[in-house]
């Protein structure tokens, strides 16, 4: 049984950033959680550890991302779309996972495709880490929005409004208590492991 040290960074937007690359320094606006899983006993080996990590990652997925209503930081449009990308030392005792995840309308074309791709080449550069992240659920033709319920992804202004964050994590967020008894199940796995959220946001 071993614990993992996991930080998921989520960058996003708001309206009322500049349009320059003054919105990408070091206070840019972000959720920083700390997540302590602990991967089970039966991963032994290092790629089995790698694999119940990047299972975990998918899992939690959503949960990062339903955490606010992100705007894409690239056209700050309301974001659909997450891309991640990790930083692995799960060699290391106890093992460390960095997983930068980024906030943005589209990951498949315009404005936000193309600086997202400039963008993982760079992080690629200085980490030394090739571009990588968890596959994206390309199943949908259409993605819920970051701002909308996980369960229900209702999307109406008034209830956007009226999202509430679970109150154990204060991340993932519902419309009402229904939607989230019908989530527990799955999101308890994430919800426990979660150590510490830091809003990085004025
Ligand atoms: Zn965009
Ligand atoms: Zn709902
Ligand atoms: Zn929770």
């Amino acid at each position: 049984m071993t614990t993992l040290n996991l930080l998921v960074i989520v960058y996003g937007s708001c309206s009322r950033d500049p349009e320059n690359d003054e919105r990408f320094g070091a206070e840019q606006r972000c959720a920083e959680i700390t997540l302590n899983p602990i991967i089970p006993a039966s991963a032994k080996t290092l790629e089995q550890k790698q694999k119940w990590v990047e299972g975990f990652l998918q899992r939690i997925g959503r949960d990062m991302k339903h955490t606010r209503n992100w705007r894409c930081e690239f056209c700050k449009k309301h974001t659909r779309e997450t891309v991640w990308m990790n930083s692995s030392w799960i060699h290391l005792t106890p093992p460390k996972i960095n997983s930068y995840v980024h906030s943005i309308r589209d990951a498949d074309k315009g404005p936000c495709y193309e600086q997202l791709r400039g963008f993982e080449a760079q992080v690629a550069l200085m980490t030394g880490f090739p571009p990588s992240g968890p596959p994206l659920p390309k199943t949908q033709k259409s993605y819920p929005m970051s701002a909308s319920c996980i369960v229900c992804n209702n999307e109406a202004s008034e209830s956007r409004k009226n999202l509430k964050q679970c109150g154990r994590c204060e991340l993932t967020r519902y419309c009402s208590i229904e939607c989230q008894r019908e989530d527990w199940k799955r999101h308890k796995e994430c919800c426990k492991a979660v150590k510490e959220v830091k809003w990085v946001w004025n």
